[in-house]
């Protein structure tokens, strides 16, 4: 069984928008930089083995927005996703610095492709939003024509694994 596929909304009709950014608590500023940021990585990126290009934006608690693109390998297996690239280039440059225990640095990302319908992140980059991404923050997926769909992280990974889940640093383990 399948769930049910979600809604395929467009950036250029402001209803869409406009209701996107009231459900997702963004402004259409913010949501218009995430989809411009995003495509703009996906420029960026190394796929010279899949030719599958991706972008990712994230932003962040105060406002800043950080980019991403796919890294591939001839290794394939070492490559990473622009999603992954994007939130490691996040934290290094200190966003994620207040939010020791997890969640809360970041309020959205997006991502960006060449294909339609909208790609979503990928199972092991999901788990990875989830270290820094609250369970209804949205998670926008733009497919080559800016058309989009949104889903809340905790709906793309229901019953998830996160820090929260961890006894908190320095206190006993699970065992006891
Ligand atoms: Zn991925």
């Amino acid at each position: 069984m399948s769930p049910p596929t979600p809604e395929t909304l467009s950036s250029t009709n402001p209803t869409h928008v406009s209701s996107t950014c009231k459900a997702h608590n963004l402004t259409p500023d913010e949501f218009a930089t995430l989809s411009r940021r995003a495509a703009e990585a996906k420029q960026l990126a190394y796929c010279p083995y899949s030719r599958f290009r991706v972008g990712a934006a994230v932003l962040t608690a105060d406002g800043s927005f950080v980019t991403g693109c796919n890294v591939e390998n001839a290794s394939y297996p070492v490559g990473t996703c622009a999603e992954r690239v994007a939130l490691g280039r996040a934290v290094a440059e200190g966003h994620a610095a207040k939010q020791e225990g997890g969640g809360g640095g970041f309020r959205a990302l997006a991502v960006a492709t060449d294909v339609t319908p909208p790609a979503s992140p990928c199972g092991m980059c999901r788990q990875f939003i989830r270290e820094f991404l609250e369970l209804d923050a949205p998670i926008i997926m733009f497919d080559k024509n800016r058309d989009y769909v949104v889903l809340k992280l905790g709906e793309l990974l229901p019953l998830s694994f996160g820090p929260d889940k961890l006894p908190p640093p320095g206190t006993p383990g699970a065992m006891g």
